[in-house]
């Protein structure tokens, strides 16, 4: 079983990956952790990945490809040993239409599919409530939101003192914009996998627990009986 997990920032994605994983025996894949993983073993692919971050460039596709190889060779090998691992749960990836190709012939080529794809739905000015109510430690970092998580002085860090501020791409129009581009990108993206039926979509304007039983439903609903069932246009990308 391999599922897609897609949302915005703000949608709670992160927080539902790290709930959803452990409940349906699913290994999170998340490339930024990949990133920093391969950067940190110093691998081949982590020197070229921090020659590409110090100089403030993005991580091409055939770079992220193989990161997520190397990952599922892992849960492969996991699988094998009978620990429990029954796929790959993706979290911020694929990105791109180019991406969710080249996943699909990795996954063929280990004889898998993609088995479903949960889209998170908040409404937009939900978002940008919830994002541009941030506000940051400017000394120690610690993360807090106006409405949801206020420090106890106004304006004070609770951990250090220091003065807790909004971030300038915190602010309302800031979040806003970063919101349209997700979407526009996301869309051609959503479409390749609604061409195959395989979205689904959990309303993520609700209370943690809520949205994670829905996800959970949204993928036990498309669990084919045979998991390792390639999809007819899994191997098309040659
Ligand atoms: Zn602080």
């Amino acid at each position: 079983m391999n599922v897609i997990l897609m949302g915005p920032q703000g949608s709670g994605k992160g927080t539902q990956a790290g709930r959803i994983g452990p409940r349906l025996g699913l290994t999170q894949v998340a490339t930024g952790e990949l990133f920093r993983a391969a950067i940190a073993a110093r691998t081949g692919l982590g020197r070229r990945i921090k020659d590409l971050y110090d100089r403030g460039d993005l991580v091409p596709d055939d770079l992220t490809i193989g990161l997520v190889e190397e990952k599922l060779d892992e849960i492969d090998r996991e699988r094998d040993l009978g620990e429990g691992v029954g796929g790959a749960l993706f979290d911020g990836f694929p990105r791109n239409r180019e991406q969710a190709k080249a996943l699909d012939a990795a996954l063929a080529r280990r004889e898998q599919a993609i088995t479903a794809v949960v889209r998170i739905d908040v409404p937009l000015a939900m978002l940008v409530a919830r994002l541009a109510g941030r506000r940051v430690c400017k000394r120690c970092g610690a993360v807090y939101h106006v409405e949801f998580n206020p420090p106890r002085a106004d304006g004070v860090c609770d951990r250090c003192g220091g003065e807790v501020v909004q971030r300038e791409d915190d602010t309302a129009e800031a979040v806003t914009k970063r919101l349209e581009i997700y979407f526009k990108q996301t869309e051609p993206l959503l479409a390749y996998y609604e061409e195959r039926g395989l979205v689904a979509a959990v309303d993520g304007d609700r209370p943690i627990e809520a949205v994670t039983e829905a996800i959970v439903a949204a993928i036990t609903r498309h669990v084919p009986s045979a998991n390792a069932a390639v999809s007819p246009t899994a191997g098309e990308q040659g």
